[in-house]
């Protein structure tokens, strides 16, 4: 069982920021030396963030290079700049 999850009180300067992790609001910015999980609400929600990323729940976004639509794109584009398209 997880622990429950310490939630704390939005600030002006926090208003909009949304914890990635929890959608609480985030913790407010960091005073002058000290340390913020911001954007995250608290350190453990950074924590639980990064945990995903090690686990490889996150991914970049690619290209799908067996989507033909894009290959057939690239194929005329390249052809056209040849000068010597076919058809
Ligand atoms: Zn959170």
């Amino acid at each position: 069982m997880t622990p429950p999850i310490k939630k704390t009180k939005p600030t002006p300067e926090a208003e909009g920021l949304k914890c990635p992790t929890c959608d609480e609001a985030a913790a407010p910015p960091a005073v002058a030396g000290g340390k913020s999980p911001r954007p995250f609400c608290s350190a453990r929600c950074a924590e639980v963030d990064l945990g995903r990323w090690f686990r490889g729940q996150y991914a970049i976004p690619a290209v799908d290079a067996a989507d033909d639509t894009i290959v057939d794109a690239m194929i005329a584009e390249t052809e056209a700049a040849q000068g010597r398209r076919e058809e």
